[in-house]
């Protein structure tokens, strides 16, 4: 029998993996094939957390392929080059793969499934990696929904009971094995080296480490995850996002084990529901990619094309991508982010709020950062995200939110655990000071042995003239609104 080719990109794991399963299904010998693709996606080619994220998870793959007799092939280069030589090479007869939604990955399905049809092989594109697909979902007119609320009430009378399949026991092996590229020679090692030290203590990269987190999240975190999920000195979330962005875990896999959860404990199923609503904003963000392609680069709302954002480098980006800022929250947030790879979404809303509306720096900018320098970098809930928070993109809301660190902080990091974590020059500071300091008493930041501008920056920006400026850059490009722009922070 002739083997099939499994494309793997996109879906780095064995279990409920359909176009493996399918492919297996049909006996034939498998080749699974990972390709190294960075000029296909230009500006957005993985960023250095997601490379060492990605070596880690081809490591474990691989073995995992070993283990049931098969191995992972390693190639860089053109996808559909390198698709084509291993056809030539090994007499494949089909290729399968997972879709994906960026416009990258749409544009190579497209080709790839040309190459076949020149070659006279099967291709064959499974869904996997949504719970529901861009196509099988539109408002009344028609039209894809550019507002969540909706698109989440639709999405959840449409979604249904899953079943996923099984990771595969054993594998059909050809004869002799096509040559697979050295891991080395992929360039997923970070630079330097110690950069990406504490990213690893804090992580276990692949398919593993996935089941182990959701695992953990069913069990001890679920219940509690309506109200913990908002407070970032706490692990009141799942911490599922770098598994889901590579792949590791199914959507379908996580679906199902929240809802067996529900279905068995009452007290787990309001937090089943609030887990699955964000599971949903995921869904909408790649609703959005695949029918609004360019959104990396646009604004979703045109009227923001003139909003007078600063774009570049400079001194302030630079600070606030330090965690130099001067609040506490802010700082907190940056400096997890470089430490983990990985920040809370609370926080991820006030960093970005910071940048965009109090130093006025353009979302593109710190979309660019983020995406650098997380483990879960993904095109599609990154640039919903910066959107989201910049006012350009899908939201309801009628005003311009503009994020108040030291109120956002005092909320939901009230004990000031999470900035004392993060900004240790800061631990001794009382709670009412933590996320203030620059309103502490001489004598208070003495004791603490806090020294403004020394110790710790002062702040970058006075925050009632900068929020002054963002709603009088907004008024400048939406004369029409500036009447309903009287909302004082989320
Ligand atoms: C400016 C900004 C940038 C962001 N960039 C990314 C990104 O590059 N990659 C990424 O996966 N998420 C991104 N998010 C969304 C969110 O912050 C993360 O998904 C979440 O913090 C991941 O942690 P978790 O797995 O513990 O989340 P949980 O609360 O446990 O949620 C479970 C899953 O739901 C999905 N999810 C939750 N919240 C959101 C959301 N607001 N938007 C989209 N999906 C969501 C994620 O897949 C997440 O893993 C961004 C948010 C903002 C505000």
């Amino acid at each position: 029998m002739n083997p099939i080719i499994v494309l793997m990109n996109g879906g780095l794991r064995l279990d409920d993996q359909p176009a493996l399963a399918a492919a297996a299904a049909k006996g034939a010998p498998i080749l699974p094939l990972f390709v190294m693709d960075d000029a296909a996606h230009g500006q957005w080619a993985m960023g250095a957390a997601s490379r060492w994220w990605l070596r880690q998870s081809l490591t474990s793959l691989s073995q995992s392929f070993e283990d049931i007799g098969s191995r992972l092939i390693l190639r860089t280069g053109d996808t559909a080059d390198v698709a084509d030589a291993l056809v030539a090479e090994t007499g494949a007869s089909g290729l399968y793969m997972l879709r994906g939604y960026s416009p990258t990955a749409r544009k190579l399905e497209a080709v790839l499934h040309d190459l076949c049809a020149m070659r006279a092989i099967e291709c064959r594109r499974f869904s996997g990696s949504l719970l529901i697909e861009p196509e099988h979902i539109a408002t009344g007119g028609g039209t894809p929904y550019t507002v969540f609320t909706p698109f989440w009430r639709r999405a959840r009378e449409l979604v249904q009971t899953f079943t996923p399949t099984p990771a595969p026991k054993r594998l059909s092996a050809p004869d002799t094995w096509p040559e697979s590229t050295p891991l080395a020679a992929l360039k997923l090692d970070p630079v330097p080296a110690a950069w990406a030290e504490p990213i690893a203590a804090n992580w276990l990269p692949g398919e593993a480490g996935a089941r182990v987190m959701l695992e953990k999240f069913v069990a001890e975190v679920m219940v509690g995850y309506k109200a913990g999920r908002d407070i970032p000195g706490t692990e009141g979330t799942s911490r599922l996002s770098p598994y889901l962005a590579h792949g590791e875990i199914s959507i379908r896999r996580i679906w199902h084990a929240c809802q067996k959860a529900a279905a068995l404990d009452e007290g787990a199923a309001g937090g089943s529901e609030a887990y699955l609503r964000e599971i949903g904003w995921r869904e909408f963000a790649h609703h959005l990619l695949y029918h609004f392609p360019d959104l990396p680069q646009k604004n979703l709302k045109a009227q923001f094309d003139a909003f007078p954002w600063r774009e570049g480098d400079g001194a302030a980006l630079k600070e606030w991508r330090q965690g130099l800022t001067g609040f506490p929250i802010v700082d907190a947030g940056m400096r997890e982010l470089w430490q983990t790879g990985w920040m809370h979404n609370r926080v991820r809303m006030i960093v970005a709020s910071f940048l965009v509306k109090d130093l006025l720096w353009h979302w593109h900018d710190g979309a660019k950062w983020f995406w650098d320098t997380l483990v879960d970098a993904d095109l599609a809930n990154n640039t919903m995200g910066w959107q989201w928070v910049a006012g350009c993109g899908p939201d309801a809301a009628p005003y311009f939110r503009i994020f108040n660190p030291i109120t956002q902080g005092e909320k939901f990091d009230p004990d000031g655990a999470y900035v004392r974590r993060f900004v240790p020059e800061l631990a001794a500071l009382p709670d009412a000071y933590i996320h203030k300091p620059f309103e502490a008493p001489a004598e208070v930041l003495r004791a603490a042995g806090v020294t403004l501008g020394v110790t710790y920056p002062k702040p970058m920006v006075d925050r009632k003239l900068a929020r002054e400026r963002a709603l009088a850059a907004l008024a400048s490009t939406r004369a029409d609104q500036v009447q309903s722009l009287c909302h004082t922070g989320a």
